[in-house]
Order: C-alpha cells, then structure tokens, then sequence
C-alpha cells in the first residue's frame, strides 16, 4: 500500500507548481505551452498509475470499475502525448480531429467506472440514483446552456460534427458528475472518501472541458490556464483510486438505512438554480404560458419537499427501530452481533482482546405475574439505566432478549472482570416499582478471548459466555462467573424456576434470598425424648423466618419457594452451620445431644453434600453420629439406586440417617429393607388414630416391631398427648417427639432445658419437667 499521505502531498505540491506556472504566465508563451502540455501528461499518467493499483488490489465489480477508469485514463493520456507531438511539430490544434478519440475515450471509462460501482448498490435505488440523475443533468444543461453553450452552438453551426463534438463533452461531463455526486451523498458514512475525490475530480474536468468548449469557440487564447482544472481532476481521481486501496478500519459495519439529507434534497437544487437563472432569460420569449409553467413547477417541488421531509422522517423512525430496542432505548441483538463481529475482526487483525458479559434476571417473570407487565417494563428500562451507568462508554451494551442484557468490551480483560464485578454490585440496591422496593438478582457471565483457550469466532465467544451465565445461575449466589477452559455447556443441572403466582411472592422471594444470605433466618430445635427416661435424647433443627413485616414464617409459608427457585442448598447450609455449632456450644458445656437436620430428598444426591457434612462435622470436633439427616420418604423413589448409596456413603461416615414422614405418602415397608437407615420418623398422620382406630394401631405396632427387628430406631411424631405417648411406650417404640413433649424451642430456651436435665440428674418425673417446657413456652 504507497503511503496515501506522501503521494497526496506530492501530488498536491505538483498540482499546485503548475498552477503556479500557468496563473503566472512564468517564461512566456513558448515554455507555457510546453508546461501545460507535459504537465498534463504527467498528471493524466499519476492518474493512469493510481486506478491501476486500485484496480490489482480491488475485487469484484470494483475491480472493474478501477480498470475502466485506467483504461480510460489512459486513452486520455494517449490523445495528449500525441497532441503535445502536434504542438511540437506545428502550431495548429485542430478541432474536432481524431486526437481527440483518447479525450471521448475517458468520458467512456469514467463513465463505465461509475456504472460498475453503482451496481453494488441496491436495485431500486440504481434506478432512483438515474432518475435524479436525469433530473439534475436536465436541470444542469438547461443552466450551462443559457450561460456557455448556446454561444458554442451558434458560432460552430456550421459545422455539425465540431458543434457534437464541443457540445457532448460538457453534457457527457454533467451526467457523470451527477451520478458521482448521488453516489456520494448516498453512500454510508466511512465508504465515501473515495466517491467525494472521484466527484471532486469530475467536476474540475467537467468545468475545464465546458471552458474549453466556450474558449476554443470564441477563439480565447487564455485555455492554457484551464489545464489547471484538468490537472487537479486527474489529481483528484488518482486519490481517489489510492483511498480505495486502504484498508477499512473501525465504525460500525452497518450502514443507516435511512438516505442522508442531503441526497433527498440535491436532485431539486439544481433545478431551483436552473429556474431561477433561466427564467428571467427566457420569460420574454414565452410570455403567461411560461410563467404559469413555472410555478407549476415550483409548486410540484415545494410540495415534493413536503412528502420528502415526512417520508424521511418515517424512515428516521423505521431505522432507529431497527437498531435500538424500543423498550430502553438500548443497542438491540442484530447491532449486537454485528458489533461483535467487528471487535473479533479486530481482535483478529490487532490482537485487542474482546471480553463479552451476558447478564440474565433471575425470576423476571414473577415481576410480571406479581407486579403486571408495565411494573416490569418499568424494571426493565431502570435496570437498562443502571447497566448503563456501570459499563464504560466505548462498552457495546445491548437488550438481547426479554430480561437479558449483554456487553461488549473491548481491551484489558481485567478491567472487564472488574466491570463485570460493578455491573454485579449495581444490584445491591433495591429498585422502585410502583412506590414497592423490589430486589432483582442477576446470573451474569463472562467471557473473554485472553482465557488462554483460543476463540475462533464471534459465536463461540457468546456461547462461552452464556456457559457462564448459566454456571452462574446454577449457583444462584448473584456473583459473576468467568468463563474457564474446560467449562462446557449443560455440566450444570439448571435451577428451577418459579412458578409462584401469589401477588408478592417476587418481593417475597427477593427478600427470602437476602434473608438466606444475611443471616435473616433462624433455626428452632424440637427435642426427641426417650419415652423410658423422659430425657431429651436428640434435637431437630427446624427453620424459621422471622420477617420485618409479615411476622415469624414458618417452613411452609416459604419452603416452596426455596425449592422452586433452588435455594435448598443455601438454606441447608444455614441449618446445618446453626445446628452444628449450637451442638458445638452445648458439647463443650457437657450438656451435648445429637441434632438432626431436614434435607430436601432431590438434594440427597448433591455431589458436595456428604463432604460437606463430614467438614462441618470436623470443624467443630463432633462425633459423626451426632448428626442426623431426615429426609422424607415419599421423594426417595425419584432416583433410588443414587440415594441408597448416598446413603451407605453418609453412614459409612459415621452420619445417622433417618426416613422422615413414614407412613405419610406412599408408605411401604420394603423401603425399610431397601434403604439402610438408622432411624425411621413415624409421621403424625400415622400415629395419631392409634387411640382411636384399632387397624392404625395394629400397623403402628407391627411398623415398631419390624424397625427394631431390621436394627432401626422408631421415632414418633407429633406426639400430642400423654396418652398416645403411653401407647407408643407400650408398643416399644423409644423415642418420641411432639407438642406433648415441647414445641420447638429457639437455642437459648434448648441450652436452659438440657441445663436444666443435667442438674436434675434425669431422676425427676417426666411430668414435671414437661410442665417446665410449657411454662417457658
Ligand atoms: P418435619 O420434618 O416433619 O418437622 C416436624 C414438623 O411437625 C414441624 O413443623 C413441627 O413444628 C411440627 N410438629 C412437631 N410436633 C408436632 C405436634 O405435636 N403436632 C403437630 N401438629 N405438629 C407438630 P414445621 O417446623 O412447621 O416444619 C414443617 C416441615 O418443614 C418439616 O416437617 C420439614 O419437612 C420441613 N422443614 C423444616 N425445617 C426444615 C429445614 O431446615 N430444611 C428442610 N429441608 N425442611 C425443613
Ligand atoms: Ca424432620
Ligand atoms: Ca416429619
């Protein structure tokens, strides 16, 4: 590629030596002669050379169109090399004569270069382009008619061939100056460079060729000087050939398609002009009949402008539908995808590292099922402004779908991550919907082509990112995710999402995760009681949820929510950390009982869980078997071979694991033989019609009896009387739970009740230390 700057300056330099010389008349006639006549050989030969390399490096209609222009070019060379061996030979320049076949010749080329680029453009809009050419060429000729060429005319009518001759190289030069000119005014901002150096350079022959014709026919002498117009045009379509030959570098690959102002104007200023210069010179001639022509005209164009400005104005609109996303304003997914392609064109050629985050609300839809569809464009355009305050602005950020954002960045990937952090933390806050704080958690991940793993494409740099949006909404703990090598897509089971339809239960679920994540939860303990001893022989952990508002919740009026929308995991881990370190605190006071924890039967399964157990275990120094998990019965069967051997593995480690709720679903004994357990829950509904149904009773019976034979221990449930406790006693089950015994305690009532057992020495009556649990209840 010839350095652009230096050629220009060299040629300006050159172009302005010559004019210099011609404008001075430096030397006299003899040496201007020969100036103007090399001179233009030498400007017509830059010309020639710069449309050539345009035209080796240029592809397709381009290519064609650069060629035409130096075959063109050079005919125009040819005819003045032998012109200049005219004028050397003989003083006479005549006119017309074959020499000027090569002149003809360019018109020709410039004329079928022109075509050649025009046909890339759209096929109803070529067609446009040529009617407002015709329009304003008329318009133009009407103009230089009145002025140059009626003189031309009538001083060479005698000869036809002189007066064609004269008179086709203005009008030729017109028509290809006003489809230059449409071309220019039409062609997208960033590919015009090239088609305003070919206008500038047509006009400045066209204006030295129609000179020249008026001259030669009034027999001026004074032509050498317009051979500076056809050095600067030939100066000017060597450029343009030069600037076709760089390559194209930033911006936005999608070109507006809405025409710019001006090329709806321009066909009509010409022929305002062309109107209001000939009408005073042809007025007299035609009299009423031309004036009322006239303004039929100009009445026919003022209202043209009219539809032209609305039509314009509708396309505004169309365009920017196109590009933006209506709802807030953002870049939407087609400008999206066109500006990532862009940057990994750069990342490509310059090595600028792209990053792209994809941010996607977690539970959007409740907004709308709770709140109605305008609260949740509401919180759509609010978080469009908060997004758009947290990226910088060089970021592409962009609505890709209903509640999903997107952004480009280019450079520093750390400077990325760190955005990515921000674009996080911008959630922290709370956002206003009709007059309610509402919390919104976004999954967001990020991708970014200095990983380390190489990114062949666009497409392959989103999906990594949505691999990691979708990690991060797997985890639902609202941090970023970064894309890593090896992250693939679907490793991770995707969250639930909610179905909830209650009015509020968006606002409830927002608060509910906070809740988990802020300590806002708390656990109570149920104790188990030995029915021989009376003596509290082991604690269950139950959660709680004291709200602001709505008061202390219990696991029903949330625990739906937590497993539709994949909390479980969370809320186990405060259970257990709770449980655990209360036992922690009692075991060290020497008042230690075992605790048991709930886990949801789905989460049995989690790879993480039983290390989890056994760590948390250890930390605090507890022997395995003072933990129990309960789980309930009725969703073990959903993957039976993997629960028993999380089971076994559990058990291996010392864990109890208790079958929660028996009898309560699908009760079947078999499970008893299937799953090795440790301790087997007797749910309320299967213990409470032991007093009254003789069959329940026989069941219960015959359930106890076959635990203790398979080596399980029974516990009953919701014992809520002294008489089912003495029945359950009678049957031989051991351990039983229940309003009867305590409800379930806060801690600090817990650690005062085993305080209380230990200083007793566990020789009291049952009877009174229940009454004491009453009393603090
Ligand atoms: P569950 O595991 O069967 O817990 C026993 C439930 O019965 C508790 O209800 C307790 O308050 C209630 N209860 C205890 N004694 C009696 C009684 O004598 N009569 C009656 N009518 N009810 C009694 P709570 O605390 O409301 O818990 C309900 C369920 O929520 C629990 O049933 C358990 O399945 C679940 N849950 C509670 N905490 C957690 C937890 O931390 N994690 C999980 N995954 N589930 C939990
Ligand atoms: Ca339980
Ligand atoms: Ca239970």
């Amino acid at each position: 590629m010839p350095n652009l700057r230096g050629v220009a300056a060299g040629a300006a330099i050159g172009g302005a030596a010559f004019s210099v010389w011609l404008l001075t008349d430096w030397g006299g006639h003899a040496v201007i002669r020969w100036v103007d006549d090399l001179g233009l050989v030498v400007f017509s030969s830059f010309a020639a050379l710069c449309a050539a390399t345009a035209a080796s490096r240029a592809q397709g209609k381009d290519r064609l169109a650069w060629w035409a222009m130096t075959a063109g070019v050079a005919a125009w060379l040819a005819s003045q090399l032998i012109r200049t061996y005219i004028h050397f030979t003989s003083d006479s320049h005549p006119f017309p004569s074959w020499v000027d076949t090569g002149y003809v010749l360019f018109l020709a080329g410039a004329g079928l270069c022109l075509v050649f680029l025009l046909s890339t453009t759209p096929p109803q809009t070529q067609v446009r382009m040529l009617l407002d050419g015709v329009i304003i060429g008329a318009a133009l000729f009407g103009l230089a008619w009145v002025t140059v060429l009626q003189t031309v005319h009538s001083v060479r009518a005698g000869n036809p061939a002189a007066v064609a001759m004269a008179l086709s190289y203005p009008i030729v030069d017109i028509a290809l100056i006003t489809v230059a000119v449409l071309m220019l005014v039409r062609a997208p901002a960033g590919g015009r460079a090239h088609l305003a150096w070919l206008a500038g350079g047509l006009t400045l022959i066209a204006l030295s060729d129609t000179s020249y014709a008026y001259l030669t026919a009034v027999d001026d002498q004074h032509f050498h000087v317009i051979a500076i117009g056809w050095a600067w045009g030939f100066v000017c379509i060597g450029l343009a050939a030069l600037v076709t030959c760089r390559p194209a570098v930033g911006g936005v690959t999608r070109a507006s398609s809405v025409p710019p102002r001006l090329s709806v104007w321009l066909p009509y200023l010409p022929v305002v002009l062309s109107a209001l210069l000939c009408t005073p010179m042809l007025v007299d001639g035609l009299g009423p009949v031309f004036v009322a022509a006239a303004v039929t005209v100009i009445a026919v164009l003022i209202r043209q402008f009219l539809v032209l400005g609305e039509n314009r104005r509708l396309l505004a609109e169309v365009a920017d539908r196109a590009v933006h996303d209506p709802l807030t304003g953002l870049a939407n997914r087609a400008v999206f995808s066109d500006r990532l392609a862009h940057a990994m064109a750069l990342h490509d050629r310059h090595a600028l590292d792209v990053s792209v985050l994809v941010l996607d609300l977690d539970d959007f839809r409740l907004v709308n099922e709770s709140f109605g569809h305008r609260a949740g464009d509401m919180v759509l355009v609010r978080v469009a402004e908060r997004l758009a305050g947290t990226v910088r602005a060089s970021d592409t950020l962009a609505r890709v779908g209903g509640d999903a954002f997107a952004v480009i960045m280019m450079g520093d990937p750390a400077a990325a991550r760190d955005i990515g952090e921000d674009v996080v933390e911008a959630f922290d806050r709370p956002f206003l919907v009709d007059g309610q704080e509402l919390r919104l958690r976004p999954g967001v991940g990020l991708a970014t082509t200095a990983s380390g793993q190489r990114c062949p494409s666009a497409d392959e740099l989103y999906k990594r990112a949505e691999v990691a949006l979708e990690a991060a909404k797997h985890a639902r703990t609202g941090r970023l995710v970064v894309h890593t090598p090896g992250m693939e897509p679907g490793q991770l089971v995707p969250a639930p999402t909610g179905c909830d339809t209650g009015v509020g239960s968006a606002q409830l679920l927002a608060e509910l995760r906070s809740a988990i994540e802020q300590g806002g939860l708390s656990v109570v303990y149920q104790p188990k009681f030995d029915l021989a001893t009376d003596e509290i022989v082991g604690l269950e952990a139950l959660i709680r949820w004291p709200h602001p508002r709505r008061g202390l919740l219990g696991p029903d009026q949330f625990l739906p929510l937590v497993r539709r929308h994949g909390l479980m995991r969370s809320l186990t881990s405060v259970v257990l950390t709770a449980a655990l370190d209360d036992a922690a605190r009692w075991h060290a006071l020497g008042i230690g009982v075992p605790v048991a924890i709930n886990v949801f039967a789905p989460a049995i399964t989690d790879p993480h869980l039983c290390d989890q157990l056994t760590a948390a275990l250890d930390e605090r120094a507890l022997p395995p078997d003072w933990l129990t998990v309960e789980i309930t019965e009725d969703l073990l069967l959903d993957n039976l071979g993997k629960t028993r051997t999380v089971f076994e593995t559990l058990r291996a480690k010392g864990i109890r694991v208790a079958i929660d709720d028996f009898g309560s679903g699908y009760s079947a004994l078999w499970y008893l033989r299937e799953f090795p357990v440790d301790e087997v829950k007797l749910d309320r509904e299967f213990i409470a019609p032991i007093l009254t149904h003789p069959a329940s009773a026989a069941i219960a019976r015959a359930v106890i009896g076959l635990a203790h034979s398979l080596g399980i221990t029974p516990v009953a449930e919701g014992v809520e009387n002294a008489e089912t406790a003495a029945r359950l006693r009678e049957y031989g089950c051991r351990i039983a739970q229940g309003f009867h015994f305590s409800a379930p305690l806060p801690a600090p009532a817990i650690q005062d009740l085993l305080l209380r057992q230990q200083s007793v020495d566990g020789q009291e009556p049952a009877g009174t230390r229940r009454s004491e649990i009453e009393l603090m209840q």
